[in-house]
């Protein structure tokens, strides 16, 4: 016994006898403690890893549904033939090599009195604090169109099959079609993402079917980084031109969408009748389901927490990070997931060992590619804000890039990306 540490000996005893014995918490089961994740995206896996980091005691599980991930972030580029599926694609490896416990299997339940997680193959993980991040889950409310339509037209807003799908389509469509994509309301994954996406497509029909254009259908009346975007539409694809590539609409202008007809590729507004060679319809969208079904969410589907821990108000001793949780001021973006990971897995690490969490700061940066040596980006840092219970931005931190940049600068963004995306891979799934 004397060459016994505390954690051997709990491992032989058992946590229930010792806790017993001594009255010790529940928290005492394991050295550190038990956590267990759902969700092994920028969120999930980057708290599993800063656990890990901050004490290798703390017994970490976590639960994914698919046996490798593939990032959102770069997928534009897969659509529209500049990179591969594959380069987008990370496993679990190194995070296991670290000591977390990954299991492949869906989370079918969060108990958060009775603290255990289970799952669809009939697993049950007990835990200290859980961490709930599931991403996002879509709201199909347009007539016409289901869920199971997505076979047909691709919303690709989960990187993986769907993305090769909408390449695919893009691919073979005749020369002289029109890709409508079909933008989401506010709030959703990525503000960026759809236009980013137009651009990109756009890139690739100038050169490979150049009668074809793109047309973004939107609800909103404004979009995140519109300035940047339209220049570079102008600079590049001949925007506000009777030639252009590109048309932006919203509702005050096409209409509302009314419906769309899947059989007839036919996108409906209240204003006109739009065939398409290829829809992508990125629907509304909301918490993942099994925040809903664990009851984390409010009534518009996203999930309330504490700022500062990101616990949620609704079930004590369950965080939720990442696309889930209203984390305003801070987009629903990878970069975020990550940052608000390594905030979580400290509040977490701190509340295990006793503590009061430390004070917090966030960061993001997005990063987006309108075409060839053209990029920009937005940067923000945040703090906590006590008084107020509210993620501030930190004024004369961060910015935009110039609407006029020269191009060297453009370029040059472009390759602060690439850098940046292998970066937060590894600094997400080691
Ligand atoms: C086209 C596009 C481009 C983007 N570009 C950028 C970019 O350039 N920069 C940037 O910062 N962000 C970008 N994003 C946004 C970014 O991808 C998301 O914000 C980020 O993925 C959110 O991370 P998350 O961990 O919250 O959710 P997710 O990435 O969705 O991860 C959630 C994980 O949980 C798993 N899961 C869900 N439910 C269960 C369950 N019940 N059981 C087990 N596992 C479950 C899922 O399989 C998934 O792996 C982009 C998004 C899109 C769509």
């Amino acid at each position: 016994m004397s060459k016994m540490n505390r954690r051997t000996f709990v491992q032989l005893t058992g946590a229930t006898a010792i806790a017993g014995a001594v009255g010790m918490p529940h928290i005492a089961r394991a050295a550190g403690g038990k956590v267990v994740i759902v969700g092994g995206g920028p969120a999930g896996a980057t708290t599993a890893r800063y656990l890990k980091l901050a004490n290798a005691d703390i017994d970490v599980t976590l639960i994914e549904a698919n046996p490798t991930y593939h990032t959102c972030f770069m997928s534009n580029e897969v659509i529209a033939g500049e990179r591969s599926l594959e380069s987008i694609e990370v496993g679990f490896d190194a995070l296991k090599a670290m000591g977390i416990n990954v299991v492949q299997d869906v989370a079918t339940g969060v108990d958060g009195g009775g603290k255990t997680v289970s799952t669809a193959g009939g697993q049950s993980f007990a835990f200290d604090r859980c961490v709930v991040a599931p991403g996002i889950s879509f709201d199909y409310n347009v007539d016409g169109i289901t869920e199971a339509d997505a076979e047909m037209v691709p919303h690709a807003w989960k990187a993986g099959p769907q993305t090769a799908l909408l390449r695919d389509q893009i691919q073979a469509m005749d020369d002289g079609g029109v890709v409508v994509i079909v933008a989401p309301g506010n709030p959703f994954r990525c503000p960026p993402g759809p236009y980013e996406r137009a651009s990109l497509i756009a890139h690739y029909l100038q050169a490979h079917k150049p009668k074809s254009k793109v047309m973004i259908i939107d609800p909103k009346e404004k979009f995140s980084k519109q300035g940047l975007f339209t220049q570079a539409w102008k600079d590049l694809y001949g925007f506000d031109t009777d030639n252009s590539l590109i048309t932006w609409n919203p509702a005050s202008k096409i209409g509302a969408l009314a419906s769309i007809d899947v059989a007839n590729k036919t996108v409906k507004t209240d204003f006109e009748d739009i065939k398409a060679a290829v829809i992508n319809f990125i629907p509304a969208q909301k918490a993942g389901k099994i925040a809903i079904d664990a009851g984390l969410t409010n009534d518009k589907g996203w999930c309330p927490i504490d700022k500062a821990t990101f616990e949620s108000s609704t079930v004590p001793g369950v965080h939720v990070l990442g696309d889930a949780s209203i984390a305003a001021k801070m987009p629903k973006s990878g970069y975020a997931a990550n940052s608000q990971g390594k905030v979580a897995a400290s509040a977490i690490a701190a509340a295990l060992a006793g503590n009061d969490a430390p004070e917090p700061s966030y960061v993001n940066t997005c990063y987006s590619i309108a075409g060839k040596d053209y990029g920009f980006s937005v940067a923000a840092v945040y703090r906590y804000n006590a008084d107020e219970k509210i993620i501030a931005g930190v004024k004369g931190a961060g910015g935009l890039t110039a609407v006029d940049a020269s191009s060297e600068t453009r370029a040059r963004e472009v390759q602060y990306a690439y850098s940046w995306y292998n970066n937060i891979r590894r600094d997400i799934w080691g």
